[in-house]
């Protein structure tokens, strides 16, 4: 199975921004865009980009999941970085079109199509570091995905960092190229100290999220994550999970946690952890490393809260359980 995100499909829609106007959307190959190699995104990173999904039912239809939040969060992604405003309609469009024009390869559960538009300013300006990009380009690329846990949902080891950030606290908000570039030197080094698999980022103590995830933490009936400030990205996993979870009669508190509680509570029996992300839905955390310890979360091994908020989610996504929110719609 080739590794998630490396294959694409060969044709993508796009749209360019020129002349205070979006012109109508073209269908291309995504083998390859044609910019300016002074185009603004390439010197002064004004990008940004989604990360959604769509499932195909046992019936054969094929769904997108809550493409309205992923909208509105591009959008507002777009105009934190000055980036021409996008026209949500067109963008909807260009979604379903392309995907309807790849039903017949979208995989089956627990496959999907993994769908990423991306946003980039264009203008073949390099004396524009302090100015935004009058022209963009904005594209829907599609990369079908298997089954992330194939190899299992080992429960991963995170390095909390007391110290460092993932990204400039006012950016953490916008799902932007420069977020990931700046999380990965810290990441990589983790990985090579203390055999961590991500970060999890607590700045001054306080615990956000890693560098592609948000994090929840299950202590009986109760899970807790930090409340949305402009700090980290505003997850739709994780409001998903928190609703389903209130669904099911458990209590959602939205508030910060310290490392400090984080490991008093990991301590006890029963206690899980997780990381939420479009990606891998929700993943087991087994250990926290902090300050050259070791802490298991509760026995370390995949906690059966998570493993049951995943296969819910799962099931209204593939078509198993009613989708009472709404959360899908049909492009077929
Ligand atoms: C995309 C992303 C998430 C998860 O968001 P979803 O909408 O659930 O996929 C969390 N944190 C960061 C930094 C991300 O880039």
């Amino acid at each position: 199975m080739a590794a998630f995100g490396t294959v694409f499909m060969p044709q993508m829609a796009l749209a360019t921004f020129e002349d205070d106007n979006w012109n109508d959307t073209q269908k291309v190959s995504a083998e390859s865009i044609q910019i300016h190699p002074g185009a603004h995104v390439l010197h002064y990173s004004s990008t940004c980009f989604e990360g959604l999904k769509a499932f195909r039912h046992e019936d054969g239809g094929i769904y997108v999941f809550r493409m309205d939040k992923n909208l509105n969060r591009f959008e507002q992604s777009s105009e934190l970085l000055n980036l021409p405003k996008i026209d949500k309609h067109q963008v909807e469009a260009m979604i379903l079109d392309i995907v309807a024009q790849y039903a017949d390869d979208v995989p089956r559960p627990p496959g999907s199509m993994y769908i990423r538009p991306t946003h980039v300013g264009t203008e073949a300006s390099i004396g524009k570091a302090a100015a935004p990009s009058l022209t963009s380009m904005l594209y829907v690329l599609l990369s079908p995905v298997g089954d992330y846990f194939a190899g299992g949902a080992k429960p991963l080891r995170l390095l909390l960092d007391e110290t460092g950030m993932r990204c400039s606290p006012h950016m953490g908000m916008i799902k932007s190229g420069g977020n990931y570039a700046s999380a990965l030197g810290p990441i990589l080094k983790a990985r090579s100290d203390v055999q961590a698999d991500q970060i999890l980022f607590c700045p001054n103590g306080d615990v956000q999220e890693t560098g592609a995830a948000n994090f929840i933490l299950i202590d009986g009936n109760e899970i807790i994550t930090k409340a949305l400030d402009s700090s980290f990205l505003h997850g739709v996993t994780r409001d998903s999970i928190l609703t389903l979870a209130a669904d099911l009669g458990m209590t959602i508190s939205e508030r910060d946690i310290s490392v400090d509680e984080l490991l008093k509570r990991a301590a006890k029996p029963g206690v899980e952890a997780a990381l939420s992300g479009t990606a891998a839905v929700l993943t087991p955390v087994g250990t926290f490393i902090h300050n050259d310890k070791e802490h298991q979360v509760g026995d370390g091994e995949a906690g059966p809260t998570t493993m049951k908020l995943r296969q819910t989610l799962n099931d209204i996504q593939w078509g198993k359980a009613e989708d009472k929110h709404n959360w899908l719609v049909k492009v077929n």
